[in-house]
């Protein structure tokens, strides 16, 4: 039974898909107006993880994700390059997409372009019209805050506190909460609608996509902690208001900040790091584990110590996996008279791990669970006592641990790299020799080097 930290309820639920065992999942997508930074990333390497888990646990999963490619800030940054909006836009989302897949994130099955989906947030918009949900003024068309009553339930913000504090730049709106649906403008990208040349506003791309794929109600939506307001309840009053069935979403799941000395990592507070920057130093991987190695709700926080404490923590995982792939090649009995003793840890270990993951994909605690089972593991081949047949059956565990954390152990090196040191020794060697004054063996070990693309070069 998997658990789930609903935040709409902010209660642990059991997850009873809408449909058999189909599961729809919906994760806010980028913003293409730039490189995306590891804050990012930590979200999409989460519901990647998420997505395999499910998927292992028998259901079937379709996984959406829009992108945003028309925004004011798409805008503001291709003006000042000089270039089209659309221009930027696609350069951006191909990066994005190169990153991910490098993150190992590889489970999302449809990217929705907003720009291709503006018939449907126009038909979208029009029915909020029809049901006085939404009005138009000079500026655009707007949600009126007031016709859906349950308005913030997702944040839990009362909307008179809320108006207080809110400016109202528009003083033709009726409610100063009420947010674009459709912004009037003609001097930038723009589309043709009922209402005069304009663009969308923001929170209604997600609904007209999440309804042509998804329907009015779905399994599960996803994305950051900074998206449940205003852009997560926004989305629930116009799905709802639009169809009149609720709840649009049975599980909302946020995903904690990234921290950098405290701080959320953003590209306002500028302490930000692309995911470009952060992959010319380490393996993506190392990061992948970094992420997973807290549980997804809780805040991280990003240094360089806790990635090479990652790194140490994965080469761990990999070094056991060569040791355990060597002596199953090597001439070890097939069963022996242990066997039933280590089945029953191997599978109280296995369980104890799904237990972990099912309690709302706790993978610190799975992570745990691994660590102490290679440990104690290590002990027993150490004294010898184990057969190939557990061996294999280990080695299948830790690859089930892999797919569903997103690693691929196979065809990985499993052993740390020596190649400096191994040169070193070579070279060390050679200056013996040449100390000696064998200029015929020194000569062949640096032939036999350039072979290899090394070049030594005496000074
Ligand atoms: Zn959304
Ligand atoms: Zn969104």
């Amino acid at each position: 039974m998997i658990k789930i930290y609903n935040t709409l309820t902010r209660k642990k639920e059991e997850l009873k898909p809408i449909n058999q065992n189909r599961i729809k999942l919906f994760v806010c997508g980028p913003t293409v107006y730039d490189e995306s930074h590891i804050g990012h990333a930590r979200t999409y390497i989460s519901f990647d993880m998420i997505t395999r888990y499910l998927k292992n646990q028998g259901l079937s999963v379709f996984y959406l994700q829009n992108i945003t490619d028309i925004d004011d800030k798409i805008i503001k940054r291709a003006s000042k390059l000089g270039i089209q909006p659309v221009e930027l836009a696609r350069k951006y989302e191909k990066e994005y997409l190169e990153d991910m897949h490098l993150l190992g994130v590889e489970n999302v099955n449809y990217y929705a372009r907003a720009t291709e989906h503006i018939p449907e947030i126009i038909n979208q918009i029009e029915r909020l019209i029809a049901n006085e949900n939404a009005y138009e003024t000079e500026t655009g068309v707007y949600f009126d805050e007031s016709s859906f009553q349950d308005f913030g339930k997702l944040s839990r913000r009362n909307v008179e506190d809320l108006n207080v504090h809110r400016i109202n730049p528009d003083n033709n709106k009726r409610n100063p909460g009420d947010f674009a649906l459709w912004k009037k403008r003609d001097d930038e990208p723009f589309w043709n609608s009922p209402w005069g040349k304009g663009r969308p506003g923001w929170h209604i791309e997600d609904t007209a996509i999440t309804e042509l794929y998804l329907g009015p109600r779905y399994d599960i939506h996803g994305g950051g902690l900074d998206l449940i307001f205003p852009h997560h309840d926004a989305e629930i009053a116009q799905m709802e208001s639009v169809s009149g069935e609720k709840p649009m979403v049975r599980y909302w799941m946020h995903t904690g900040f990234l921290n950098v000395k405290g701080e959320k990592m953003s590209k306002s507070l500028g302490n930000f790091l692309t995911i470009r920057d952060l992959l010319q130093d380490y393996d993506p991987d190392v990061f992948r584990f970094f992420v997973l190695s807290t549980h997804y709700r809780s805040p991280i926080d990003f240094s360089k110590s806790a990635l090479e404490q990652s790194k140490n923590s994965l080469g761990r995982i990999y070094k056991f996996m060569g040791q355990i792939i060597e002596l199953i090649e090597s001439d070890l009995n097939e069963t022996n008279d242990q066997d039933e003793n280590y089945i029953n840890k191997l599978e109280l270990a296995r369980n104890n791990f799904f237990k972990a993951m099912d309690n709302d994909f706790n993978t610190p605690e799975a992570l745990s669970i691994i660590f102490n089972f290679i440990r104690d593991f290590n002990r027993e081949i150490n004294e010898e006592k184990v057969s190939k047949s557990i061996l294999k059956r280990v080695m299948l565990f830790i690859m089930e641990w892999g797919s569903i954390f997103g690693f691929k152990l196979i065809g990985k090196e499993y052993y740390e790299d020596k190649t400096k040191e191994l040169i070193d020794i070579i070279t060390d060697i050679r200056e013996e020799l040449r100390d000696r004054k064998d200029w015929e063996l020194s000569d062949l070990i640096r032939s036999k080097l350039k072979d290899l693309n090394i070049v030594l070069e005496d000074k």
